[in-house]
Order: structure tokens, then C-alpha cells, then sequence
């Protein structure tokens, strides 16, 4: 752990939201404040608003001068696979190829604990680099590869959920558990670092193909005895994907009746994808406030399909937005709304550019059940923060002449912008991406 940050002042241009913009005239669904300030103790933001307002108590704390840029709450990323690292941006395959030909190669490196501490951090740094402050993440089945995420997380007061992956069939020896050990590692891992400073633990079966019944029945009681924990798994990806899980559980519904029929739904479960789904599905997710998981960069990359994210919206079911790397193609949510907003145009929706910053801070920490901690800039709420630079680059530069308004400037951020954007990433008050104050 490190020490409690000093108490400070940033100035800049804040954006917040407390609710989905239904449109980019919504402005009761955000707040902004062009001449800002946000004050910061112990981790937390105590003041916020416009900074000539700022009161007395605050002036003498040291001030950060973010004057040009935008202040937002910290990115968050609610799918994504840090021992992918080593194969993002791999040619030439749908998902069931992918995970074989690459996927499960690489995960197999995860045995060497010397390994999984050098991805675990540089995972995280690519966190910071790209204004994320907290993720969902899958490690592998090894044990050891989330002990290292947690512990790197740790080190950082980072806000991580993460889990052991759990499978037991369909893969290599090297990336498989059994049921029991499925169990008993991941009841380690949960008493080791669940609720540990802010860390919480995600039971992780990677999907039903790869997890027996035996397991899943393992799963759903751990689950049951850990009710705070989360669950996160993959859903309906892909067409081979659900015609093979439904030939494994030839007595479910659907691919949604697997997990139904084993507990695992529920309103801490993330299920990534959920893109081919049936009506009977959507009400499953539904009536257990499931959250479906929108990895659009993945989904293209795979060519997996056409995520409905408006039916979703439509249907009351609460989304997440995610990278899914390494098969999503960048770790920048930036990148990842830019692809969104592609897809959501093919499906006949124009995503406007204040809905995709609520997703990726209030809209995915509501996905994660932890509004009020994070996601805002409101009092109370812990300081994990993304600074944006919309003329980062020459050609963002160049475009920024022609722009008139914020959901101007915060599309161009997303169309053009990646980690040269993030001017600086704080991580409960902590500047974490240029410096250590
Ligand atoms: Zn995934």
C-alpha cells in the first residue's frame, strides 16, 4: 500500500453524469463546469464545482492545473483477459479457433509465477496509460495468475475485480483444473483477497463449454456461500459457440438456461457478448438483473455478430462496456466507444457521444453494482479520475478547429483518441500516469 495522498486541488473542465443521456440536448443527465475544480483528501473528492467558487478551506491545498483539459471519473472496463496481452492482434480466426490456436498456448505461460507478476503489472500500466482505473478481469485457471493480478493491484490502491479462470474440459492439461480444485483455489483466492482494500473477487467459469457439470455445480455453491463475490463468464458469442454448448447441455433451454440451471445469474454477474440472443434470453437476464457485456472491439474483430445494444437499453437489461482484450484489438476505452458507436450504426442506432461516456464511468459502474464509489465526480466518492486531452495529436489538432460544442469535442476524443489523450490517470488522488506526487 501506499501512503494516504496529499490533500489537493485540481483545476480543469469537469464532466459528470448522473444518468443515461437519452439524447445530446439531455442535460439534466450531466453536469459540467468549464472553469473547475475538484478537491481531494485522502482519497476522496470532498469539493467540487466551478473553481471560483472554491471554498476558503481548499485554496491553501496544493493545486494540479488541468486547466484545458476535461476531468473526468476514471475509465472502467468491465470485460477483459490480462494474460492476453501477449496475443492481442492475432490473424485469422473466429472465437473457438482463437482460443485454440492462440489463446490457450498463452495461458498455459501462466504457471510461472515470475510471468504472471511481470504481465500483471504491465497490464496495469496499460490500465493507467489509458485512463482505466478499474476492470473486470479473467485471469487463467493457475491460480497464481490471480494472485498476481491482486497483489499488482494492491501495490497500485487499485478498484480491480478479478478471478481465477475455471475449466475443466475442452482445453489443453496445461489451462484446465478439476472441479474440486476449481473450488478450493478459488476459495482461497476469495478469502485471500475479496474485499481486501478494493479488490473484490469474480468467480470465473470461462464459459460452458469448458466447465463440466460437476464444476458448474461446484461454481453455483461457491457462489451461494459468497454472495458478494461476482460471477463473469461468457455468453452467446458466437454460432459454433452455442451450437456446441447446447450439444454438452442437451437438457437447457438455451445458452442462457446453463447458467440459469446452475445459479450463476444474477445482479453481480457479467456476462460478456450476449450478442445472439432470444427473446426468452433477454427475459432471463431481466428478471435476474444480469448485466450483458458489450465488447464491440472483440466482437468485430472475431466477427462474432452485432451486439443490439438499444434492444438491451430498450429491454431494461443493464450493459456494460468492454475491451474483451486481447480479441478486442485495443486497451483504450476511447477505442472501444468508437467501435461501439460503429455497431450500434449498423443496428440502426446513432450512440450519441454523452451516452458513451456514461457508459464507460457511471453506466459501467452501475453494470458493477458500485455507484456511489465510483463512476462521478459527487462528493463522497473515491478519487479514481481520467484527464483528457482532445488536441493530443497533430491530426486531433487539426479537427478540434472545426468543433463548437463538448459532444463535438467528446466524439472527436473518441474517433480519434487513444492513450496520447489521457493527459494523467488518478488513482484515489494518486497521479498515476506521469508522476507520483
Ligand atoms: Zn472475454
Amino acid at each position: 500500500m501506499t501512503a494516504s495522498p496529499l490533500s489537493q486541488v485540481l483545476k480543469g473542465r469537469l464532466l459528470t453524469f448522473s444518468d443515461r443521456p437519452r439524447s445530446v440536448d439531455d442535460t439534466e443527465s450531466y453536469a459540467y463546469w468549464a472553469h473547475g475544480a475538484l478537491a481531494i483528501q485522502g482519497g476522496k473528492i470532498v469539493w467540487r464545482g466551478d473553481a471560483a467558487k472554491l471554498p476558503q478551506v481548499y485554496q491553501t491545498w496544493q493545486v494540479m492545473d488541468h486547466r484545458d483539459h476535461l476531468i473526468l471519473p476514471g475509465f472502467i472496463d468491465t470485460h477483459t483477459h490480462f494474460p492476453q496481452m501477449g496475443v492481442i492482434g492475432s490473424y485469422g480466426a473466429q472465437l473457438l479457433d482463437w482460443l485454440e490456436t492462440y489463446t490457450y498456448k498463452q495461458e498455459a505461460r501462466f504457471e510461472d509465477t515470475l510471468y504472471c507478476q511481470t504481465v500483471a503489472n504491465a497490464f496495469l500500466d496499460e490500465l493507467i496509460n489509458n485512463g482505466v482505473t478499474t476492470a473486470a478481469v479473467y485471469a487463467t485457471s493457475h491460480p497464481g495468475s490471480a494472485h498476481a493480478l491482486f497483489e499488482a493491484a494492491h501495490a497500485r490502491d487499485m478498484r480491480m475485480i478479478a478471478g481465477k479462470v475455471l475449466m475443466d474440459r475442452g482445453a489443453p492439461d496445461a489451462v484446465c483444473d478439476t472441479p474440486q480444485r476449481a473450488y478450493d483455489e478459488s476459495k482461497y483466492l476469495i478469502d485471500a483477497w475479496h474485499n481486501e482494500g478494493r479488490l473484490s473477487y469474480a468467480i470465473t467459469p470461462r464459459f460452458a463449454i469448458t466447465s463440466s457439470p460437476a464444476q458448474l455445480e461446484l461454481m453455483q455453491a461457491l457462489a451461494a456461500e459468497n454472495t458478494g463475490c461476482y460471477v463473469q463468464t461468457h455468453l452467446s458469442e458466437n454460432q459454433f459457440e452455442i451450437d456446441e454448448t447446447l450439444r454438452l447441455y442437451p437438457a437447457a433451454k438455451d445458452y442462457t438456461g446453463v447458467y440459469e440451471d446452475y445459479g450463476l445469474l444474477g445482479p453481480r454477474s457479467l456476462l460478456g457478448h450476449c450478442i445472439h440472443l432470444s427473446d426468452r434470453e433477454l427475459g432471463a437476464l431481466k428478471n435476474s438483473d444480469s448485466i450483458a457485456v458489450f465488447c464491440p472491439s472483440s466482437n468485430l474483430f472475431l466477427g462474432s455478430g452485432l451486439f443490439d445494444y438499444s434492444g438491451m437499453i430498450e429491454a431494461d437489461i443493464r450493459v456494460g462496456f468492454g475491451t474483451d482484450v486481447g480479441a478486442g484489438t485495443s486497451y483504450s476505452m476511447l477505442a472501444t466507444a468508437a467501435d461501439a458507436y460503429k455497431i450500434c450504426q449498423l443496428k440502426g442506432y446513432s450512440l450519441n457521444p454523452f451516452e458513451s461516456y456514461f457508459g464507460l464511468t457511471l453506466g459501467n459502474a452501475r453494470a458493477l453494482s458500485l455507484e456511489g464509489k465510483i463512476g462521478t465526480l459527487e462528493v463522497g466518492t473515491e478519487a479514481d479520475l481520467c484527464v483528457l486531452n482532445s488536441h493530443a495529436t497533430s491530426a486531433m489538432r487539426t479537427r478540434m478547429e472545426s468543433v463548437n460544442s463538448l459532444a463535438e469535442e467528446l466524439f472527436v476524443l473518441q474517433t480519434l483518441g487513444d492513450d496520447r489523450s489521457i493527459a494523467e490517470t488518478y488513482v484515489g488522488g494518486r497521479a498515476r500516469k506521469t508522476s507520483a506526487i
